[in-house]
């Protein structure tokens, strides 16, 4: 699932090409992936409308349109979005094609179906109970230590909490507690300061780092020109099950929680509960 780095990346890759283009069409082939407003009348708004910013929030894209509304994109599981020239054929798995008058084409393909697009004047509405951003400055030692003491659920968990920090998802997850030492069924409130130091200054790398990657391939994350991202070259336990731990050699370990697998080292990541 793409998380907060891949999603940056794909703004970053978009804005340069997108910023300042229209929309002159738009092809819906599979309309449930529009969830405001109705498919006819976010094809009859969206088109007319000129991109002047596009943004990231967690792991929600956004389109600032010059008629004052928002154009919402979360690419969920399987989401990828394609910069095509107009004569590109139809590829499996389309959801939505954006029709631009720049010369490219944005095309929504998205296997699960799991994606969601909104077009709102309220985008409060869709992003407004997000928690803050981790790479924000806001985002302190001590901002990580406020959130964690109130909560007893496994600290993997509350990092994935897209309420408490926005943009964090399995991978990165998992990144940052191995880089902290923390094994990721710890109870958020058992942290101790030096943890949470730990722990803050391991999300923040292992985010910058992703980015500077242009994003992790593991699965279907693909960025804007079909090239794959490299910042799964750079995991150390992420989707590495198996394989020796980078600092111990041990086997890396995989559980699962909360349906999603959790990557770690148990001689590195020591059970603490
Ligand atoms: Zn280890």
């Amino acid at each position: 699932m793409p998380e907060l780095p891949e999603v940056e990346t794909i703004k970053n890759e978009l804005a340069p090409h997108l910023i300042r283009d229209r929309f002159v069409g738009v092809d819906l082939f599979w309309p449930r992936v529009v969830h405001e407003p109705s498919p006819e009348a976010f094809c009859r708004r969206l088109i007319g409308q000129t991109i002047i910013d596009i943004r990231r929030r967690g792991k929600y894209l956004l389109f600032q349109l010059s008629g004052g509304q928002t154009l919402i994109l979360h690419l969920k599981m399987s989401g990828v979005l394609l910069l095509r020239d107009a004569s590109h054929g139809l590829e499996n798995h389309t959801s939505a094609i954006f029709r631009l008058d720049g010369g490219s084409d944005l095309h929504f393909v998205d296997q699960r179906r799991f994606g969601s697009i909104w077009l709102t004047e309220d985008e409060n509405k869709v992003i407004g109970k997000l928690g803050g951003e981790p790479l924000d400055a806001s985002f302190t030692p001590a901002a990580l230590g406020n959130l964690s003491s109130k909560r007893r659920v496994p600290i993997k968990v509350l990092l994935c909490d897209q309420h408490t920090i926005a943009g964090i998802g399995s991978m990165y997850a998992d990144e940052a507690l191995f880089a902290a030492r923390i094994h990721p069924l710890r109870k958020a409130n058992t942290l101790s300061g030096d943890e949470i130091e730990r722990l803050h200054r391991g999300i923040v790398k292992v985010l910058q780092d992703g980015i500077k990657h242009n994003g992790a391939s593991v699965d279907t994350y693909r960025r804007p020109d079909g090239g794959i991202g490299k910042a799964h070259l750079e995991f150390q336990v992420a989707h590495r099950h198996g394989e020796p731990c980078p600092n111990c050699g041990s086997p890396i370990q995989r559980v699962s929680l909360r349906g999603r697998g959790s990557y770690f080292c148990t001689r590195c990541q020591p059970d603490g509960t």
